[in-house]
């Protein structure tokens, strides 16, 4: 390109009438909130037709197509056909259900649209005001560091890898585990989360080298098969280095006895983390926090304000007691990333000296406007109905012949199913019915190898009227399925 024909384009991506982008803007923030306002008069789920996947085969546009037609397909297109954890029906996995106001905080944060890896900043500020609140919760000391992160799997990833440090050294990170010699092993127990497997794994200590213990009659970590695997394995010559105990075990919403693992954690001087994806935030109920002692005794707690904390996806957070080591773990010091006493680059430590992620979203601004404005109270409150709920529905198939329990309920898990001959087979059947009929969404899960019907009552929106509609649903699918059974096609 010759000088005389040098000519650069007006590239902004701003719009040249900011009155139409407004009014635009309103509209769509009206959309988001008859969604919100409406939910109960949507099927819980749908399954997307054919003709709209299709709209997603096209390819990439060459030139754009005006916002209002773009927003037009969401509303036709994507809106519909979520999986559908804003709804009170939503009864299915661990998923939270989100709030208006988390909408309109991540509305600003993007608007922002700030880099939350470091430098001198207030919405750093608000992640670090978040953490103290976190600290103070879970009776964690003024030392201990905390970090925003996508969610509970990385954030047990983080704890594996400080645990790591711990036992080995800072020279680990340059040596690698195999110069060490030893062979770590960590514990936990059947009913644990997948991704703590994952985590063993990811950190280059091999999905071996997680031992599965035992659960009790209440669906925790056996105490006597820990102390065990533990003996057996020093003895055998591998290095015991990590516990992880579950508080709200995915299946059940089992807890741990925190406070034994606490005490055999010190005794055996092993790291003690806690998976508290969704269970962790009972802390926020006075009612429930009694059931969490022993948490404020971890190394390290792992938890989502994405589940029971209500803040829209995604919103994980890594605690950990010795924010040193946490620091020590990850601090990578580089050129670019000069740290000064003032200036834009002051301000350090930076978030991104606590984890994997430099560049990082302003996933606190969502999380501190759901606690300034519903504030901790009555986010235990909703914590607690939603355990309330849990009882009610226990006491539904108690008081209901055709339904069996299959589980405790410990906190707003209830594992049931329909009794009949080749129960497996028409248990899974039932919640595909469910699913598909659009009024209601539990899962499946496996419980003493009896396939369940699984309700995960996190949504602050769910009620009494919900649980029945469940109650009623399996009730009538399962009876539909037991009397059609000779077409044998369910
Ligand atoms: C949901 C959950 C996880 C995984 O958390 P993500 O936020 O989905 O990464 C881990 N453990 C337990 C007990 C969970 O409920």
């Amino acid at each position: 390109m010759t000088k005389e024909t040098l000519e650069i384009a007006q590239g902004s991506l701003d719009p040249a009438d900011w009155h139409d982008m407004r009014e635009q803007g309103h509209r769509m923030l009206d959309d988001m909130f008859d969604y919100l306002e409406q939910i109960r008069q949507r099927p819980v789920w749908q399954q997307a037709p054919q003709a709209v996947r299709a709209v997603f085969q096209q390819p990439l546009p060459g030139s754009g197509s005006n916002l209002a037609a773009v927003h037009e397909t969401f509303m036709q297109d994507i809106l519909p056909y979520a999986v559908g954890n804003a709804h009170p029906g939503f009864m299915g996995w661990v998923h939270g259900g989100g709030t208006p106001v988390g909408m309109l905080a991540e509305m600003l944060a993007a608007g922002l649209n700030a880099n939350l890896g470091g430098r001198d900043q207030m919405p750093v500020e608000v992640e670090r005001q978040v953490m103290r609140w976190v600290r103070d919760l879970f009776g964690f000391p003024d030392t201990a560091s905390g970090l925003f992160v996508t969610g509970t799997s990385m954030a047990n990833l983080i704890a594996v890898l400080v645990a790591r440090t711990a036992a080995l050294g800072g020279e680990v990170r340059r040596q690698g585990v195999a110069a060490s010699g030893k062979r770590l092993t960590a514990y936990a127990s059947a009913g644990a989360h997948g991704c703590i497997a994952q985590a063993m794994d990811l950190a280059g200590l091999g999905l071996d080298a997680l031992r599965v213990i035992p659960m009790n009659g209440q669906f925790q970590m056996d105490m006597g098969a820990l102390a065990a695997a533990v003996a057996q394995d020093r003895e055998s010559g591998y290095t015991p280095f990590f516990i992880a105990g579950t508080a709200g075990s995915v299946d059940v919403g089992a807890i741990d006895d925190l406070t034994a693992l606490a005490d055999y954690a010190r005794r055996e001087a092993l790291w003690f983390h806690i998976d508290g994806a969704y269970g962790a935030l009972a802390m926020l109920s006075p009612q429930l926090a009694p059931l969490l002692a022993g948490l404020e005794r971890a190394d390290s707690v792992a938890f989502d304000f994405h589940k029971w904390g209500q803040v829209p996806y995604d919103a994980g957070f890594i605690l950990v007691r010795d924010g040193a080591l946490h620091f020590d773990t990850f601090a990578s010091p580089a050129a670019y990333l000069r740290r000064e006493a003032c200036g834009i680059a002051a301000g350090s430590p930076w978030p991104c000296d606590f984890g994997p992620d430099l560049s990082r979203g302003f996933r606190a601004l969502k999380t501190w406007f759901t606690l300034q404005v519903y504030g901790a109270d009555r986010l235990g409150e909703s914590i607690a109905k939603t355990c309330a709920l849990g009882q009610y529905l226990k006491q539904r198939i108690e008081a209901t012949p055709e339904l069996e329990l299959l589980a405790p309920v410990a906190l707003n898990i209830v594992c049931f199913r329909y009794r009949c001959t080749d129960a497996d087979k028409v248990n899974a059947a039932i919640v595909i019915a469910i699913q598909e009929s659009g009024i209601a969404a539990p899962s499946s899960t496996t419980i003493n190898g009896k396939l369940a019907i699984r309700a995960a009552i996190v949504n602050h929106r769910t009620d009494t009227a919900d649980i029945d509609a469940l109650i009623a649903a399996t009730l009538k699918f399962g009876r539909n399925i037991v009397n059609n059974k000779d077409d044998n096609d369910y």
